[in-house]
């Protein structure tokens, strides 16, 4: 049953199609029904959509947050007077809000009162690769957006609601659960759930994951990455997996390819951050995403704070449209996107070709250019099995190879190695190798493949 001719539970006997469903379900599919017409809408007619909705936020949070009473009253006296009068000019110089901002502000930027009908308030944390921890207030209109937003990745996908769903990530519990899930199980009836934490060796995860069979696998990329590795290695490769979810970290460049050749499936990513939900979603048509402009307001910033053009790469910078509850209004989120150009297949949400991750994954070579630096993985595990690596410029003019593999790195190997990756850098490092038997990192932190420990501060 795949999403396209899914019918919804019907709530009405006898009725099965067309469905009357029961409340939450037409509150579900009554979201559906708008986002499937907003996406084809001129870019004109989105961002006069977002603008109203941008004044409500504003009028809101000027009354309700003191953080935003005190920083518009200084910054834009105008809109702090009359917030109607708020247009994407002077949005352009609403100030920045940033990670450190975020935490050190506290209780400020909590809405003093929240309208009945936005629901209760649940909490969020995150720390992240930046290592500045930052709770998160999420009302229930928040959280509702949220699966209607993983909804219309199903749909957009075509997904089989009638499929097993596995899950691995960090921070849940083994489980299983009768449905997919709270985007679905409102408005369809789906095949069952099963969920596994990150933390589990990886042997019992591919173990796991043959004994469930499930047709959607969701999971991090690095993890995806480990576990298509080892199936790869061990000849146990899962049959009838439609398509793998990918979220939270950037995608390792032969992820795609490594899940084709090895389970014969395609990859599906999200664009996602705890701050905001979710931001961008992979096009039904390419490997790009779409940013979900509906309910954010991605915005992709050189570092003068005008915005970039299609090709160039620059900081993000987003407004979550719909949480009244923490409202976060031109907020820097640490990652950097390549801004793409409109897409072909007419949905006119903007593009973002690529994900970069975070400023620390950039480098630095000794006349101070920084510059995002390729991985050229798939290369290197053609010249020895290895299985995860990751560099870390401890000075401007070299660089650390951590790798985890069974064995040494033969002389000639890292030589071959060094020469693949340095024909990608703009200057010629010198490599030092080291295997190591993990590469660490705390629960809930992404996984990345390029740190630099020498970068200039950001201008
Ligand atoms: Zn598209």
């Amino acid at each position: 049953m795949r999403s396209g001719s899914a019918i919804p539970l019907s709530a009405v006997t006898g009725q099965v199609w067309p469905a009357v469903p029961q409340a939450a379900g037409q509150t579900m599919l009554a979201a559906q029904f708008q986002l499937e017409r907003s996406q084809w809408w001129p870019a004109e007619t989105l961002a006069r959509r977002q603008l109203e909705q941008l004044r409500s936020l504003t009028a809101f949070a000027l009354k309700q947050v003191p953080h935003y009473r005190e920083l518009i009253a200084q910054h834009l006296p105008e809109v702090a007077r009359d917030p109607n009068s708020l247009t994407w000019e002077s949005f352009a110089q609403w100030p920045i809000l940033n990670k450190a901002d975020l935490r050190d502000r506290g209780t400020a930027m909590l809405a003093a009162a929240l309208p009945q009908d936005h629901g209760g308030m649940s909490w969020n944390f995150t720390s992240g690769s930046t290592g500045v921890p930052v709770r998160c207030a999420l009302t229930m209109v928040a959280h509702f957006f949220r699966s209607a937003l993983a909804l219309r990745s199903y749909i957009w996908h075509d997904l089989d609601f009638s499929l097993k769903y596995a899950d691995i990530r960090p921070g849940i519990g083994a489980g299983r659960a009768p449905g997919w899930g709270a985007s679905t199980n409102a408005a369809f009836a789906t095949g069952p759930s099963a969920s596994l934490p990150t933390t589990t060796d990886l042997n019992a995860q591919l173990d796991w994951l043959l004994a469930e069979a499930p047709g959607y696998l969701h999971s991090t990329p690095s993890n995806l990455r480990a576990l298509v590795l080892r199936s790869r290695e061990t000849g146990r490769i899962p049959r009838g997996l439609d398509a793998v979810v990918s979220y939270a970290e950037s995608l390792p460049v032969d992820l795609r390819q490594l899940l084709r050749e090895v389970w014969n499936t395609r990859l599906i990513d999200i664009y996602s951050c705890t701050e905001t939900g979710t931001i961008a979603l992979q096009c039904p048509r390419h490997d790009h995403y779409h940013v979900q402009s509906e309910l954010v307001i991605a915005e992709v910033l050189r570092d003068d704070g005008s915005s970039c053009a299609t090709g160039e790469v620059g900081r993000l910078v987003l407004t979550d449209l719909c949480n009244f509850g923490m409202p976060l209004i031109r907020y820097e989120i640490g990652d950097y996107a390549e801004a793409g150009a409109t897409c072909d297949c007419g949905r006119q949400l903007p593009v973002l070709k690529r994900i970069m991750g975070r400023r620390r994954n950039m480098a630095v070579d000794p006349d101070g250019r920084v510059f995002w630096p390729a991985f050229p993985s798939d290369a290197w595990y053609q010249i020895a099995p290895v299985r995860q690596a990751q560099l870390v410029q401890h000075t401007p003019a070299s660089i650390e190879v951590r790798y985890v593999m069974e064995r040494d790195l033969s002389e000639a190997e890292q030589a071959q190695i060094a020469a693949i990756q340095g024909s990608e850098m703009r200057y010629p490092f010198e490599f030092r190798f080291s295997r190591v038997s993990a590469i660490a990192r705390s629960p809930g932190e992404k996984f990345e493949e390029f740190i630099s420990l020498c970068l200039p501060e950001a201008p």
